[in-house]
């Protein structure tokens, strides 16, 4: 399989729409372009699990994730390209077909074991699964060592230069490394893909090395929930890869460029603010909606 090309990431400035009349300026870091299969924040997130695994020489890697996740497959394509045996605990139980997530990390030798959702919820791990020598990261990554990750991705890009950050924010991991590695001057704001996860704030802010940092998360743009959307959301999405040649994803990164827009239009930022949006990836999730909903 292909490797990691952290070179192929850009910081793209972009012709967003109203941003120029309003003097504010706008980037995104496209980390969705850093692999196919393990775009954006996830590898970041992996990385020192997975040094952790390999060093103590753990025979198998363990994870939790939905029949689309993207912590899933991710954890599928790094395990394959560093030699690590891996095995994805599924929510719910075995569909007929399997959705395309699940048979590409099949594809890519991870073993797959479903559980219902009320043994999922409780994170009960199957007897059979536990064996001390399988390395357990949590679901999404979650946890200090995903965070430590995730700082990496400020070396990206030129943290002086920029006033606001934009992310999308699931279990709050990525955006705990982003605070970590940025100061007091950055503004972090993070956008909840979730509805009404209220548990967020405390999460991020139990990751964080100054206990005192602000953790700004909007709550209003899920269109439903996680993983769900409104007509809105897709003509925004369509409208944005016509205007700045990006593509999004319908669960994370769609809601987050929606809401920055909406910010910018109820002039959220002040005049003179440069934003950097982190483009975290997720573009296989787009494989779950009927053909023809998105002109990407
Ligand atoms: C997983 C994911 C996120 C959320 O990251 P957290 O660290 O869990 O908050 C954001 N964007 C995309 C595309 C993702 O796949």
């Amino acid at each position: 399989m292909q490797d990691i090309n952290l070179q192929l990431v850009t910081t793209d400035r972009t012709r967003w729409p109203y941003a120029g009349e309003k003097d504010i300026e706008v980037s995104v870091l496209r980390l969705d372009k850093l692999h196919p299969v393990i775009s954006g924040n996830k590898w970041f997130k992996l990385q020192f699990y997975l040094e952790e695994a390999t060093g103590a020489k753990k025979s198998a890697i363990v994870t939790f994730g939905g029949a689309y996740s993207n912590h899933i497959i991710a954890t599928a394509a790094a395990c394959s390209l560093k030699g690590l045996a891996s095995i994805g605990i599924i929510r719910g139980e075995e569909a007929p077909a399997l959705s395309h997530t699940l048979q590409q990390a099949k594809h890519l030798g991870m073993q797959l074991c479903f559980i219902s959702r009320e043994d999922y919820a409780a994170k009960k791990i199957p007897p059979t699964l536990r064996d001390e020598d399988y390395y357990i990261i949590n679901e999404g990554g979650f946890g200090e060592t995903g965070a430590k990750g995730a700082a990496g991705i400020a070396s990206y890009f030129n943290i002086e230069k920029f006033t606001h950050i934009g992310c999308a924010v699931g279990t709050g991991t990525m955006m705990a490394g982003l605070l970590n590695a940025t100061s007091l001057k950055q503004n972090i704001i993070g956008i909840s893909a979730l509805k009404n996860n209220k548990d967020l704030e405390p999460a991020v802010r139990n990751l964080l090395h100054d206990k005192n940092r602000a953790v700004t998360i909007l709550h209003d743009y899920h269109f439903g929930g996680y993983a769900k959307y409104k007509p809105d959301l897709i003509s925004f999405m369509n409208d944005f890869f016509r205007t700045t040649g990006i593509p999004s994803d319908f669960v994370y990164t769609g809601k987050m460029f929606y809401a920055i827009a909406d910010l910018i239009r109820r002039d959220y930022f002040p005049s003179g603010s440069k934003l950097l949006l982190i483009h975290s990836g997720g573009l296989q999730g787009n494989e779950s909606l009927p053909k023809g909903t998105l002109i990407f």
